[in-house]
């Protein structure tokens, strides 16, 4: 038996019943790891030491993650092990402390058994930008994975590990899930403590899972939520067990959908495009099934085309005083110069590319004084009136269905338009579960091409627990629950 293909649960009663120890498992996931690591390069560091931390466990199999390998972004911070946003200014950093998830999950007795490449500091949406090489999707060698959670989602899909850790800005762990045939969750803003985790957007930053079962994403965040003084922004604990609480009965439900974001301009459509649109008919009509209720809700075009651009506004702007202090000074990879100005000049220079460089001009400008307001605060307006609108919304509804994305993983030399509804719209929609810190899930809805594709469910903050439960549903339903790719095997 592969253990690994297991959910959480079966491994768990396995380390229970005595068949298994953890050892046999983190020796099966490194296995797996330096298998695939040269085809898709998932991490920037492997663990070995993962089968001392496998074997020097009690036998108190007390959890459901007790014994179970995962695998972290690497933006967040792991002590004394080399964490480094994959980006070249941090390339030599090793942490002197634990982020507050790594710490529970080692409360939980769960085994890390690697760092996994992202996006550089998590900014991108391709996997193909960290500093250690691009990240291929494991479904098809020649399509990137996407990101910035890439190697996350890589690795999990590759089947290395159940779960790992991701980090979501605008749809970090959403939009790979969807391209891996995965999982991915993050839960409402506040509900996993940050502490440790490297600030890209504080406003709009989340911690999350990508995992092959929505039960298995439930475990996780039932190990991780919780407030913690190490963070302010974490929210007080809602004293749910999350994964106890999949029943599947979402009868009565009441779901919408945006269709300007469904109806887009029949020029931006493709074949691709009209498959991914055919998909969501079919899960609207499995939603009926379940006797999950689905209206269609109009939302002005205007408000749905400033998106992006308000994203980009408030991310930039953020990202770039989030980032000061990579100077070469207290962080980040320091080159010589004769003053100071000039050791914080080259080590930037140096160390950031040209596509982090970018999002820092843009997030000056539009910081600077004299457009402040103009730029910064109207989209921080724009951003509100897009929250109370979709709150307004949750009213009456129990959350919000959409394609995850514009189609399937698109391939390393695909050039997208991005001045079309089908970019601006259904590429991009998924901010919104950020400017509202909403809880948000994508889980896989088929096949297309050979390649997965996934569904969006989006739900009023706080109802983790809600949003869960309907996807835990939906999954059965759609019947691509587990689906993985291993090495390129589909195995749906
Ligand atoms: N792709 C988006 C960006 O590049 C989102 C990144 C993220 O969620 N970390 O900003």
């Amino acid at each position: 038996m592969e253990y690994l293909d297991l959910t959480i649960k079966e491994m768990h009663e396995l380390l229970k019943n005595g068949e298994i120890t953890p050892l046999t498992l983190s020796k099966a996931a490194l296995e797996r790891a330096y298998k695939y690591q040269s085809d898709y390069n998932s991490f920037v560091t492997i663990l070995d030491d993962a089968l001392n931390a496998a074997k020097d466990l009690d036998d108190n199999v007390d959890n459901p993650l007790y014994g179970i390998p995962y695998a972290l972004k690497d933006n967040i911070s792991t002590k004394g092990i080399l964490t480094t946003a994959s980006s070249n200014i941090l390339k030599d950093y090793v942490p002197v402390f634990d982020a507050t998830v790594v710490t529970k999950l080692k409360e939980k007795k769960a085994v890390l058994i690697g760092k996994t490449v992202l996006d550089e500091l998590a900014m991108g949406g391709s996997g193909t930008t960290g500093h250690t090489g691009i990240v291929c999707n494991p479904w098809d060698k020649e399509r990137m994975i996407g990101g910035s959670s890439a190697g996350s989602a890589a690795t999990v899909a590759l089947g290395i590990v159940p779960f790992a850790l991701g980090s979501d800005t605008g749809d970090s762990i959403r939009k790979p899930a969807a391209y891996g045939g995965l999982v991915g969750f993050k839960p409402t803003y506040g509900r996993i403590s940050r502490y440790g985790l490297f600030p890209f957007a504080s406003s709009l930053d989340h911690f999350g899972c990508l995992t092959r079962w929505v039960e298995d994403a439930a475990y996780v965040i039932d190990a991780l939520k919780g407030k913690d003084e190490k963070d302010m922004t974490s929210l007080p604990d809602d004293n749910k067990i999350y994964s106890e609480l999949l029943d599947g009965k979402v009868k009565g439900k009441k779901l919408f959908y945006i269709k300007e974001i469904i109806d887009i301009d029949t020029k931006d459509i493709n074949q691709e495009v009209q498959a991914t649109l055919d998909n969501f008919n079919f899960v609207l009509e499995q939603c009926k099934e379940l006797g999950i209720e689905v209206e269609a809700v109009s939302i002005e075009k205007k408000l749905l085309n400033a998106l992006h651009p308000t994203y980009i506004t408030i991310s930039c702007a953020e990202v770039t005083s989030n980032n000061a202090n990579l100077t070469g000074i207290i962080f980040g990879n320091r080159q010589p110069g004769d003053t100071v100005d000039e050791v914080m000049f080259n080590t930037r220079t140096d160390g950031f590319s040209e596509l982090i460089k970018r999002r820092f001009v843009i997030g000056s400008y539009v910081l600077q004084k004299e457009n402040q307001e103009k730029l910064f605060l109207n989209a921080c307006r724009v951003r509100r009136i897009i929250v109370d609108k979709i709150t307004e919304l949750f009213k009456k509804y129990d959350g919000l269905i959409l394609p995850a994305t514009g189609g399937i993983a698109p391939k390393f030399d695909q050039k997208f338009d991005k001045l079309l509804d089908r970019y601006l719209l259904l590429e991009n929609h998924l901010v919104i579960g950020n400017f509202g810190g909403f809880p948000s899930i994508t889980i896989p809805s088929g096949v297309v091409s050979n390649m997965p594709i996934g569904v969006n469910i989006t739900g009023p903050i706080l109802k983790d627990s809600e949003v869960l439960n309907m996807a835990y549903a939906l999954e059965s339903q759609l019947g691509y629950k587990g689906i993985m790719a291993k090495g390129g095997n589909k195995n749906v």
